[in-house]
């Protein structure tokens, strides 16, 4: 058996705890890839993996994941990440919530953690009766906190329109026509501020009443969900699901830029070469959509009105275009571009 050392995604992580309770049943991981900036943040996963070593898996590249994303955006934090392993009947009990917070709070503030994928903020709220060392939490009006989402969709949208810049020489998005991936939390708001600046949304979500809405709302066109990644357009902007640019679908996609919030749009590595061959301008995509983890951070760290946040959100530009003009400078293609300075900031070079 291949050791967890051995593992791709291990990357010399600086701790991984396996954590269990056998009264509540509990069983997490906690993976924390770097504090080298900071301590190490991400959220925490409740998820029923039929292999448990799919979900050692998951949680390293995850971890690995946020360690990049929170050295790119500039964030005095580390990544991390962990999950709690659900039975096949997803049944989440308090008790292991509670479990789940005091192995949290012995680390001692090394791991924060917040919402992802299947645990809610009332989850959150339950953590943190037994560690202060969370994130993500309900906030009083005009606070810094609460919804990531718009946060997301404010940088995806200033991202989408520096690669407009770069790509098509347009200074604003009116006229340029957007193919939509999702019309959910990050989407629409993507939908909602590139329609403002004139720009034509097509958008297609595999509920397509919340599609139909979004487009109603933004004088845009819903299309079907196979329609969207195949339509001749300006930008198409992924903000539904991952591992979406494979070898199949970059082949067949008829725009100049790819710029969206989802996360792990890549299917492999080299998918990223695929589009840069095809000429292609890519924005990785932990770069774009890291407008609700510097809204989450800056809750947590305490060191920022919501000015500050919007100031950090509207530097995801900058740092889009270091990696674009890298990436022209070297011939390497902009995630690989994004990974080797994410490398260089936590000192792994
Ligand atoms: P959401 O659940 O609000 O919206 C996702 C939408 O995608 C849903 O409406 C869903 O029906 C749709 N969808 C699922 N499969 C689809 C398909 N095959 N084709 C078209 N639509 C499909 O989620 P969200 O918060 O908007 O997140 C969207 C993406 O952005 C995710 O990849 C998420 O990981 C990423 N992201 C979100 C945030 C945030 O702050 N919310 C931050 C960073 C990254």
């Amino acid at each position: 058996m291949q050791s967890l050392w051995d593992l791709p995604d291990f990357d010399d992580h600086e701790a991984v705890h396996f954590v269990t309770d056998r009264d509540s049943g509990l069983k997490a991981i906690i993976a924390m890839h770097s504090t080298a900036l900071g301590p190490a943040a991400g959220g925490t996963r409740f998820w029923h993996y039929p292999d448990p070593n799919q979900a050692v898996a998951d949680v390293l590249r995850l971890s690995r994941g946020m360690s990049y994303k929170n050295a790119m955006a500039g964030l005095n934090l580390g990544g991390g990440k962990a999950v709690i392993l659900a039975g096949p009947d997803r049944i989440k009990t308090p008790e292991m919530l509670a479990a789940f917070g005091n192995a949290v709070d012995r680390l001692g503030g090394n791991y924060v953690t917040a919402e992802d994928v299947g645990i809610t903020v009332a989850d959150i709220v339950a953590i943190a009766q037994q560690t202060k060392y969370v994130s993500g939490l309900p906030v009083t009006e005009g606070a810094v906190g609460g919804d990531p989402g718009p946060h997301t969709s404010y940088g995806v949208y200033l991202g989408v329109r520096a690669a407009a810049k770069r790509a098509l020489g347009k200074d604003s998005l009116d006229g340029l026509h957007i193919a939509i991936q999702g019309a959910g939390s990050v989407a629409g708001g993507v939908a909602r501020l590139a329609a403002k600046d004139g720009a034509r949304i097509s958008i297609a979500d595999i509920d397509q009443a919340r599609a139909q809405k979004v487009a109603d709302e933004v004088g845009g066109i819903a299309v079907s969900p196979d329609e969207i990644m195949t339509l001749e357009a300006d930008i198409f902007s992924p903000n539904a699901l991952g591992a979406i640019l494979n070898e199949q679908s970059i082949p067949a996609l008829r725009v100049p830029v790819v710029a969206g919030g989802a996360n792990n749009q890549l299917a492999r590595p080299e998918d990223g070469d695929r589009l840069h061959a095809r000429g292609i301008l890519y924005a990785p995509d932990y770069v774009i959509n890291a407008g609700g983890i510097i809204n989450v951070a800056t809750e947590y760290l305490k060191d920022g009105d919501k000015d500050e946040v919007r100031r950090r959100i509207e530097r995801i530009p900058h740092r889009l275009e270091e990696i674009w003009a890298e990436s022209a400078a070297t011939g390497r293609n902009p995630a690989a571009v994004a990974d080797a300075m994410a490398q260089r900031l936590i000192g792994r070079a």
